[in-house]
């Protein structure tokens, strides 16, 4: 009864340090046991997996500014309605969007044979007949940004530095910009095109795409990740002597391309002005079907908000689910952001499960929460389910929400567990297999007990957050 108590005295009391009206508030007592049994019936409901069956079965793989990412916005605003959601909508935006085209990559000497690439996104093309030049090989990445400029002049740039594997996915953050921005540093430099080891934990013949992103500056070269094996057998030809590549890549663009962010929403009951926005992306790159990037998250946060307005009493405030619809070329985000400019104020806090199927193990909360009531309270119900409060406040919530956070809306991060996340990530091998339903019902059940706390308490994150000097 004690931390129940001092629950609603710290609600009160924040309520009026932030100077806001309590409306009617659920007790808190009634609002933890909620929470609880939100948690727990969540374990045992099939929503989110058959969202993200007929997600990936239905439609498949849905690249942003496709007539098959367009098909997947009517879905999804079937499937919201059908599911009881409010103010189902489409935002739309644009973008250039990029296709893939052809692409191949063979040794041609010393020793010819075939290699497994895919471009990356955003890749210019190269000639129609390919490109043909002696390779540069760097085994990592700061080798390569230590090479003097024109070193590389009419050379085929290529990196094999490893990714690392790690439960947080910090690898894959570390190894970034060799994909993001070694192509202009190999521009830079002379080369005339780019190849890397995938940014990936497996050792299979897929390659891992992802968007690069090209330096105004520098002259546009085309840009492939090799599959891991790959690039292990051109470290050994490398060590041997001059090793000549040829690569043929033939993406297009579409300039002014259509796009959807697709919004849902469970209105609050006395405060609906008030906003906890949930999300994930739609789109995903074109090689798999998109079942772990980032089918399971949309189904996450469809599944926890579905599960909340089921409840006998509405939460205080409004849930709105954002389906993004261009996170992978880092699109969606901030054409949000700006569609919302005037709301900012509004949303309490913003949080975007896009890592994977797997399982909750930690909650980041916004800066201060952790130890406040709030923090505590969520620690307890959320230890039942497998997963605890991590002291250390959430740096970013992810690539749709950060043009939001950059306007000053606290975010969260749920972390999943993604020791096997970057074995598919971005293959053709990211398929439905992969989700395991008990572990993406225990991320659903951890998302509902965050949301309905966050949108039925009176907490207000910005006022947590320690006085930056
Ligand atoms: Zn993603
Ligand atoms: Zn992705």
């Amino acid at each position: 009864m004690g931390k129940m108590l001092r629950f609603l005295v710290a609600a009160v009391a924040l309520a009026v340090s932030a100077g806001v009206m309590i409306a009617d508030p659920l007790p808190p007592s009634s609002l933890i046991a909620t929470a609880s049994s939100l948690g727990q019936s969540a374990l045992g409901d099939p929503s989110a997996f058959n969202f993200v069956e007929s997600l990936t079965t239905e439609i498949g793989q849905r690249l942003a500014g496709t007539e098959a990412h367009r098909r997947a916005v009517a879905w999804a605003e079937s499937k919201l309605t059908a599911a009881g959601f409010e103010n189902v909508h489409s935002e739309p935006f644009t973008l250039t969007a990029w296709i893939r085209g052809a692409e191949s990559a063979e040794i041609v000497g010393p020793v010819p044979q075939h290699l497994v690439v895919t471009a990356l996104g955003g890749s210019v093309a190269t000639d129609a007949n390919g490109i043909e030049a002696e390779i540069s090989l760097f085994r990592t990445y700061d080798d390569l940004l230590a090479a003097a400029p024109g070193s590389l002049n009419g050379k085929i740039a290529v990196v094999t530095q490893r990714m690392v594997r790690a439960q947080d996915g910090s690898g894959y953050g570390a190894a970034n910009p060799i994909r993001r921005r070694g192509p202009s540093e190999a521009a830079k430099r002379g080369a005339v095109a780019y190849l890397l080891r995938s940014l990936g934990t497996d050792n299979h013949r897929l390659p891992h795409t992802g968007a690069l992103s090209y330096e105004d500056s520098a002259q546009r070269i085309p840009a492939a990740a090799l599959a891991v094996p790959d690039a292990d057998q051109l470290e050994r030809l490398a060590a041997q002597g001059p090793v000549r590549i040829r690569l043929l890549l033939t993406p297009t663009v579409r300039e002014s391309a259509p796009s959807w962010n697709v919004v849902g929403e469970i209105k609050g009951g006395a405060r609906p002005d008030e906003i906890v926005l949930v999300g994930g992306h739609l789109d995903s790159w074109d090689l798999g079907t998109g079942a772990t990037d980032d089918g399971a998250g949309v189904a996450i946060v469809f599944g926890a908000a579905r599960l909340i307005a089921r409840l006998p009493q509405r939460p205080s405030r409004t849930i709105r689910v954002v389906l993004f619809g261009a996170e992978e070329m880092n699109f969606s985000g901030a054409a949000y952001a700006k569609a919302h400019e005037g709301e900012t104020g509004k949303i309490v806090v913003a949080g975007e499960a896009d890592f994977g199927a797997r399982n909750v193990y930690s909650v980041q909360l916004p800066s201060g929460a952790a130890t406040n009531d709030f923090g505590r309270t969520l620690d307890r119900i959320i230890a039942p389910l497998g997963a605890n409060l991590d002291r250390r406040p959430a740096l970013g919530g992810g690539d749709d929400i950060r043009d939001l956070q950059t306007a000053g809306v606290p975010v969260v991060s749920l972390r999943q567990d993604g020791l096997d996340y970057f074995d598919t990530h971005h293959t053709a091998d990211d398929t439905l297999d992969k989700i395991d339903p008990k572990q993406l019902a225990q991320a659903v059940a951890v998302w509902s007990v965050f949301t309905y706390l966050a949108a039925a308490s009176d907490v207000d994150f910005r006022s947590l957050a320690p006085a930056v000097k």
